[in-house]
C-alpha cells in the first residue's frame, strides 16, 4: 500500500480515502456554470480534476489523520457505514473499509485523542458512530470530538422541529432563510451518541484556540457556523478548509455556489476570504473533496485565485511491513509553478 505523508512542521498528515464521488456533472455541482467558463479555463483545467468528455467532475470523500505534538488527530469523518441516507443515494448504506483503511497507516479506533468537525454535514460527521444491532454507539471511544457550537444547537432545534430555535440560532449567525438544510438523521445517528456518550466538546468559531496550535476559523455559509481548521507548527500553517470549496473550479470562479450549500451569499464570502488569507500565509491547503492528493496551495494574482496540487513524488522510502511511504516536506519542497 501506497500513502503519501505530509510532513509540516511537526505535524504529519495522511490522507484516509472513503470513496470516490466521480458521478456528478460539473453543472450538477456547480448549478451556475456557464459552459462558457470552462472553455475560458481550458488551459489550467486539470485532467485529474475534471473529464471534458462527460462534463464530469472527479472529487472524493477522505478524512485526514494528523500526528501532532504526540496526539492522534481525525479532521472530519467521512459518510459512515450503514447509515440511512434516502434523500442523498450516494451515501446510503455504504460498506466502505475505511476502519481498515485507517488501521492498515496504523490507527485502531481506540487510538484517537481527538476529532475536529469542520461541520455537520453527513459526509463530514459519519464514522462519529457505528451500528452496533440498532443502536448507533461512537467509532472512536477514547476521542473527544470538537465541533462548533452554533452548529450543534442548529442541528438540535432542526431535529426537534423547533422553529423558534431555528429561527433564533439563524438570527445568531446572521442569516435569514437558508437554501437547504443539513440531511435530516445525520445528527440523530452521527452526532447525539457521541453527546451522549460525554466525549462532545462545542466551541465558539471565532478563531481562538481550541487545542494548542489549533483554532477553529470562521467561514459560515456552506453550513451555518462551518470552520476551516488551522493547525500551526513551527510556523508553518495547514489549512483543513471543511466544504468552504468542494473542488478547484470554485477557486478560478469563487462566486460559484455548489448544490450543497445552505447560505449562498455566506459561502461566496467565506470562499474569498479563505482563499486570501491561505494564499497570503502561504499555507498548506487539505481539502476536503478535490481530487488526486487533495492538497495543495491556493494561489492569488489579484482577486484571482488559482490551484496548484502538492503531488508527492519524490521522498520515497520503505517502510517495515512492506508499507511504502512517499515523504514529501510540504514545508521545503516546491510546488510545480
Ligand atoms: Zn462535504
Amino acid at each position: 500500500m501506497t500513502v503519501s505523508e505530509f510532513c509540516l512542521g511537526s505535524m504529519r498528515v495522511i490522507k484516509v480515502h472513503e470513496l470516490d464521488l466521480n458521478g456528478f456533472a460539473a453543472t450538477q455541482l456547480l448549478p451556475g456554470l456557464d459552459p462558457s467558463v470552462l472553455a475560458k479555463h481550458g488551459e489550467w483545467i486539470d485532467p485529474r480534476t475534471y473529464d471534458p468528455m462527460t462534463g464530469h467532475v472527479f472529487m472524493s470523500v477522505h478524512t485526514w489523520v494528523v500526528r501532532f505534538e504526540g496526539k492522534v488527530i481525525l479532521i472530519d469523518t467521512g459518510a459512515g457505514n450503514d447509515k440511512d441516507r434516502p434523500t442523498l443515494k450516494v451515501l446510503d448504506h455504504l460498506h466502505n473499509p475505511y476502519l481498515e483503511r485507517l488501521a492498515a497507516i496504523g490507527v485502531q479506533p481506540e487510538a484517537v485523542d481527538y476529532i475536529l468537525l469542520t461541520h455537520i454535514h453527513s459526509d463530514h460527521v459519519g464514522w462519529n458512530t457505528r451500528r452496533y444491532g440498532d443502536r448507533w454507539l461512537p467509532t472512536f471511544p477514547n476521542a473527544t470530538v470538537i465541533c462548533s457550537d452554533l452548529e450543534w444547537r442548529y442541528g438540535a432545534a432542526l431535529t426537534a422541529g423547533d422553529e423558534e430555535s431555528i429561527v433564533k440560532v439563524r438570527t445568531e449567525a446572521g442569516f435569514s432563510l437558508p437554501v437547504r438544510i443539513p440531511v435530516p438523521g445525520v445528527f440523530v445517528d452521527s452526532m447525539m451518541p457521541v453527546e451522549a456518550s460525554g466525549r462532545l466538546k462545542r466551541v465558539p468559531v471565532d478563531g481562538g484556540e481550541v487545542l494548542q496550535g489549533i483554532r477553529f476559523l470562521s467561514t459560515p455559509g456552506h453550513s451555518i457556523d462551518h470552520a476551516a481548521i488551522s493547525i500551526t507548527s513551527q510556523g508553518t500553517e495547514a489549512i483543513f478548509g471543511g466544504d468552504v470549496m468542494h473542488h478547484p473550479f470554485e477557486l478560478y470562479e469563487p462566486d460559484l455556489v455548489s448544490v450543497f450549500c445552505e447560505f449562498p451569499e455566506g459561502a461566496r464570502n467565506s470562499r474569498r476570504w479563505l482563499a486570501r488569507h491561505a494564499a497570503e500565509s502561504n499555507a498548506v491547503y487539505f481539502s476536503s473533496h478535490f481530487p488526486f492528493t487533495s492538497v495543495g496551495r491556493i494561489t492569488q494574482t489579484g482577486e484571482t485565485f488559482g490551484w496548484e496540487f502538492a503531488d508527492s513524488s519524490s521522498h520515497v522510502r520503505n517502510q517495515p511491513g512492506g508499507l511504502v511511504v512517499r515523504e514529501r516536506n510540504m514545508g521545503v519542497l516546491p510546488f510545480s509553478q
